[in-house]
């Protein structure tokens, strides 16, 4: 399942260095997670990073991009081009 940044984001900035896979961008008003890039960190980190380092608790799954822990896998190898 993808994650997503709901609209009590303060735009702090620390969440998107964070993501191993760069599915985070600067919105129109707050930032943003492309569910297409992210893993919720599988095969990266045991836990997802910007969820870690959010001060506010503003990302929570999204129910729209419902995804089990292999397709999260079999993603992250599309994604980094690993076996
Ligand atoms: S859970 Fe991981 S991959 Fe997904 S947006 Fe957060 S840091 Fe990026
Ligand atoms: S860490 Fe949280 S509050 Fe800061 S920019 Fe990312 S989502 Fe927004």
């Amino acid at each position: 399942m993808a994650l997503m940044i709901t609209d009590e984001c303060i735009n702090c900035d620390v969440c998107e260095p964070e993501c191993p896979n760069e599915a985070i961008y600067p919105g129109e008003e707050i930032y943003e997670i492309d569910p297409n890039k992210c893993t919720e960190c599988v095969g990266h980190y045991d836990t997802p990073q910007c969820v870690e380092v959010c001060p506010v608790d503003c990302i929570p799954k999204d129910p729209e991009h419902v995804e089990t822990e292999d397709v999260l896998m079999i993603k992250y190898k599309l994604l980094t081009g690993k076996e």
